[in-house]
């Protein structure tokens, strides 16, 4: 059997017309009836095999050749060349790519990273919790806060609560410092930073004035965001995520906005129902522990929500930055589960 074709001699880029001949358990290759070289057939792999591809020969020295008709197929099998036409032309092989590949894709994108970003969250030095979360509050007091009008006792007397709660809890008052803000956007409103900065606005703490308790059940909930590390987790989540399609898609400088960004992804994005769920039963458990009811809890959302309530009939938002109660679910719900 006469195969046309080219042979490309071991490290050389040149090549030269050939015929292969098959005899026995050898295949020859000459040029013009003069035998170039013979190689044994158990020492041959067959590297394509794919439709629309000629089917090449790789010789154990390096040297190869290439039939000229691209859907010749030698008469000889090796393992390498069934495989490869078995898959191609297996339609079940095809259909498991299509929808293995993308769920593979999801699961890396929305499930693996973020696990991993979340575990990693945990060995996070305290000093870069520290920066993010100051960086993240510059730029949230620049936008929407502004010097506390409340007076000196009066906010006197809602630290000296928050410092005894935290004594209680034995929590660590170098972490959980509480700021006084008043805030036009914001409105009756509490946040929590990444590191353990908490945001009473004026408008929270006039609100609430006559119901210290009340007042003591938001902290708590407050608080249980920075115990349970909320917002590092979304953000180390989100920035993961953010990465790995800028490196599939190949937009690396997209890396820089996400590094530089995180801050503001976190204000914006606000918590997920279940860390809010979190949060509030944080706050319930604590505000039980430490000798509250859980109705002031839920007379702290009744109080926020017709606050809201009636502050959105002529105000008309600017953002809706961290808001208390957009993000939270529903009030309705969280004051059923306090009550219960
Ligand atoms: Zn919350």
């Amino acid at each position: 059997m006469h195969v046309q074709g080219h042979y490309f001699p071991k490290a050389s880029s040149n090549y030269q017309q050939g015929v292969a001949n098959i005899r026995d358990t050898l295949v020859e290759i000459s040029h013009d009836d003069q035998l170039i070289s013979s190689y044994a057939i158990s020492d041959i792999t067959l590297t394509s095999g794919l439709a629309g591809l000629a089917d090449e020969l790789r010789f154990d020295d390096g040297s190869r050749f290439i039939p000229s008709d691209v859907n010749y197929r030698w008469p000889f099998k090796t393992d390498k060349h069934d495989l490869l036409e078995r898959l191609e032309k297996s339609k079940w092989a095809i259909l498991a790519a299509i929808i293995f590949t993308p769920l593979f894709m999801w699961l890396m994108l929305y499930k693996v990273v973020p696990a991993i970003a979340v575990y990693s969250v945990d060995t996070l030095p305290r000093s870069v919790v520290e920066q993010m979360g100051e960086q993240s509050f510059t730029l949230i007091e620049k936008l929407a806060l502004d010097e506390s009008e409340l007076p000196i006792d009066q906010q006197a007397k809602v630290q000296q609560h928050f410092n005894t709660m935290l004594n209680e809890l034995s929590l660590e008052p170098s972490v959980y410092r509480l700021s006084f803000y008043k805030s036009e956007s914001f409105g009756a409103n509490a946040f929590a930073m990444p590191h353990g900065r908490i945001v009473v606005t004026d408008e929270l703490a006039n609100l609430l004035a006559d119901k210290p308790d009340a007042l003591k059940a938001v902290l708590l909930h407050e608080i249980g965001h920075v115990v349970h590390q909320h917002s590092v987790r979304m953000t180390a989540q989100s920035a993961a995520s953010t990465i790995v399609l800028a490196v599939i898609f190949g937009d690396l400088e997209g890396i820089a906005e996400v590094a530089l960004g995180t801050g503001a992804t976190f204000a914006q994005q606000g918590f997920s129902r279940d860390m809010e769920r979190e949060a509030d039963s944080y706050a319930l458990i604590q505000l039980e522990h430490l000798g509250y009811s859980s109705n002031d809890f839920a007379d702290a959302i009744q109080a926020l929500q017709s606050a809201h309530t009636s502050e959105n009939e002529h105000i008309e938002k600017v953002n809706n930055l961290l808001e208390y109660l957009s993000s939270h679910p529903s009030a309705q719900e969280r004051i059923d589960n306090a009550r219960k």
